[in-house]
């Protein structure tokens, strides 16, 4: 039984919402097909964030391939910032009416899970975060969130398919059910070195049964070098004060001269507790919070129709740009038939914006997703959460 929508269903324009479909018999029967001008914009973040990630840019643009659709857009992966023209589109508006609502579900999507991920890595600092979120999504679009969250900063992923999308190999260590079955966390430890080839990281959990310290002491005298990391995944109910119990493992291992093997944590992690455990902590898994990340709220405006200035209550007419001064980094934002003015501090502004489809054929140089990510990451370094 398929459910989820595949991609020719989406270019067909099926999984749009069924108003879309009435605008287009209202136009074609009053004759009305005119140039339109819109704009894509996020009034307000989520969560009084200051700052997002605008990604999912190149998946939109398929929407519109071979379609009389001109596409100006903030290079994906780049950070944006409330009230900000992220996108334009322009053409005849019955070539894109039906494609606002997936327009709108790419980048939505996409950009709130880029957002988390680098919220995450912000907190994280130069400690490993992997997405561990599959278990939470609908698999169908397992790749599609990890590809979102990798390109928002984290260093790797959990789930095999998304993983070979991402030319990674993918992260984890073994679940509790091999110590239940196994029958101790010992025992299981050397069953996995044993059977797991090597060059893959022996990181073991230390909470299945026992203290989290006293199991990482035990397991880290018996394996010795050969023990790479342990991980705390200690269910909620059990935690206290997680940090705690992540510091006296720390300090425990510390003492008796284990101070290469780190301690990995899991299990409802966000940009909000990862820094009480920086100290302790070589690396994390992050799953629910990157899964269901919250959604950015895109809405799409047309603000010009026939090149004359129109928008609906709550929307400025007149297609605008974003400028960002060459010196400074300020921003603004302008109406683009304007002349670009200079920045207070005197330096020339220049616009973010590029054109990315002129007329259904893509422009310019198509990214991978490395590049997106690089784009990411060169954010990253002034932002903070
Ligand atoms: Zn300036």
């Amino acid at each position: 039984m398929q459910i989820h929508a595949n991609h020719k269903e989406i270019l067909d324009g099926k999984t749009t919402d069924i108003y879309f479909h009435r605008t287009e018999e209202i136009l074609k029967k009053e004759k009305k097909n005119p140039d339109v001008t819109a704009e894509v914009w996020a009034k307000k973040l989520p969560h009084n964030y200051k700052w997002a990630i605008f990604t999912g840019l190149s998946e939109l643009i398929e929407l519109f391939k071979d379609k009389k659709i001109d596409i100006k857009a903030l290079p994906e992966g780049s950070v944006f910032f409330e009230e900000e023209p992220v996108l334009t589109i322009k053409g005849k508006y019955l070539d894109f009416a039906r494609f606002e609502t997936p327009l709108l579900g790419y980048i939505c999507q996409a950009s709130g899970i880029s957002t988390k991920a680098a919220r995450c890595k912000i907190a994280a600092g130069r400690r490993t975060v992997l997405s561990f979120g599959a278990r939470r999504m609908h698999p169908s679009i397992t790749p599609v969130v990890d590809r979102y969250a990798y390109i928002g900063g984290v260093d790797g992923v959990s789930a095999v398919l998304s993983a070979e999308r991402l030319q990674l190999k993918p992260q984890g260590t073994i679940p509790h059910a091999v110590i239940l079955i196994i029958g101790d966390t010992l025992k299981a430890a050397l069953a996995y070195d044993n059977a797991i080839a090597e060059g893959i990281p022996r990181v073991m959990l230390v909470d299945t049964f026992g203290d989290e310290k006293v199991e990482a002491v035990r397991l880290a005298e018996k394996l010795r070098d050969k023990l790479n990391a342990v991980r705390i995944d200690t269910p909620s109910s059990r935690r206290g004060d997680l940090s705690l119990i992540v510091r006296e493992t720390r300090e425990e291992l510390d003492n008796r001269g284990f101070g290469d093997i780190g301690i990995f944590v899991s299990g409802g992690l966000d940009e909000n507790n990862l820094k009480n455990l920086n100290p302790w902590v070589e690396g994390y898994g992050i799953g629910t919070s990157l899964s269901n990340a919250p959604t950015i709220n895109f809405s799409l405006d047309i603000v010009e129709i026939e090149g004359k200035l129109l928008a609906k209550k709550g929307k400025v007419s007149g297609e605008k740009e974003i400028l960002e001064c060459s010196r400074c980094a300020s921003r603004k934002i302008v109406f683009s038939r304007d002349t670009k003015p200079r920045c207070e501090c005197g330096n020339e502004m220049i616009a973010l914006t590029k054109k990315v489809m002129e007329k259904g054929k893509i422009t310019g140089e198509t990214e991978n997703v490395d590049e997106i990510r690089n784009r990411v990451l060169s954010h990253l370094r002034y932002l903070n959460v």
